[in-house]
């Protein structure tokens, strides 16, 4: 992203950044009213207000993506080139024609070196625009499915649709709560990594990218992954900091998780407690300092039958 925006001038960089800045704005805003409902579904007017914000960030979202991926000409109305100095001041004056929704959405798909959009991601994106408009122009006539669908519909939007657009995370090293953390203020980031719908989701995108999801030992949401050493809800990030080794309890495979960056301290006899991510089973892990064997135990370790040969 920033070798791109380098390689704009300063007038594209100015009309790229205020779309981007705006495009982010919405999405704040959008968060901000879908989290605040916690009934089980939408009131009307919370369905409205989301539903206006986040369709609006998804129109800005995708001008600020085509114009750093293509370049500005790609979501103007008119076919005569202007340098972008006179692009700019006519963006200043409001004068910059864009081409529409539906048309911005085909260049997406036309092109397969843009964004990773599947049928899936096309079928969201007329679907929400469908909810938008009949909650804009026909008043509130959805049905009791629609408007309890609305909570993952926008929440599909604002992770698997927003994020790729508006940025480089990669979900299977890193999760939406990681852009969220940085522009929301924290209450509001708390808000929605505790929000089911989002919760949900986090999970499924956990066990989809990563292969794995068990309950976090910080957030306690069934969203952290031993494969990538990721939290998709909260961030927990203990790359580096821990082990993880299968529960013969549970028979969950890496499930168990230990701290690596003190269980050699001295006193600890390289042992130390761990804790199922899946059954909740405690037991100790030991790890030898030579070789790579490990194991569980309770009480005492039981080194007749486990210890290794070093
Ligand atoms: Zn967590
Ligand atoms: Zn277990
Ligand atoms: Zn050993």
């Amino acid at each position: 992203m920033l070798k791109k925006y380098s390689q704009m001038d300063i007038y594209l960089q100015e009309i790229y950044s205020t779309i981007y800045k705006n495009a982010v704005l919405f999405l704040k805003r959008g968060i901000k009213e879908i989290i605040q409902n916690d009934k089980e579904i939408f009131d009307p007017e919370t369905a409205i207000i989301s539903c206006l914000y986040i369709q609006t960030s998804i129109e800005l979202s995708l001008k600020a993506y085509l114009i750093k991926e293509v370049d500005i000409n790609a979501i103007l109305k008119s076919s005569e080139t202007f340098s972008s100095e006179i692009l700019f001041e006519k963006f200043k004056e409001n004068h910059l024609k864009t081409k529409t929704y539906e048309e911005l959405k085909n260049i997406l798909k036309d092109n397969n070196d843009l964004v990773f959009f599947t049928n899936l991601h096309f079928d969201h994106l007329t679907k929400f625009q469908l909810y938008r408009n009949k909650l804009i122009h026909l008043n509130l006539f959805l049905s009791e499915d629609e408007i309890i669908n609305l909570k993952k519909e926008l929440i599909f939007a604002v992770t698997h649709l927003l994020m790729p657009l508006l940025t480089d995370i990669s979900f299977e090293f890193e999760s939406p709560s990681e852009f969220y953390q940085e522009h929301l203020d924290g209450k509001d980031f708390n808000k929605l990594i505790s929000f089911q719908p989002y919760v949900d989701e986090m999970h499924r995108m956990a066990v989809e990218y990563s292969g794995l999801a068990y309950e976090c030992i910080n957030c306690c949401k069934k969203t952290f992954s031993p494969n990538n050493e990721i939290c998709y809800c909260c961030n927990l990030n203990l790359l580096y900091s821990a082990g993880y080794i299968d529960c013969e309890a549970c028979e969950a495979k890496r499930a168990i998780v230990y701290d690596t960056l003190n269980i050699h301290e001295e006193g600890n006899e390289h042992s130390i407690n761990g804790v199922c991510m899946n059954c909740g089973d405690k037991m100790n892990v030991y790890e030898c300092p030579d070789c790579e064997i490990r194991f569980t135990f309770y009480g005492q370790p039981d080194f007749v039958e486990k210890i290794c040969k070093c």
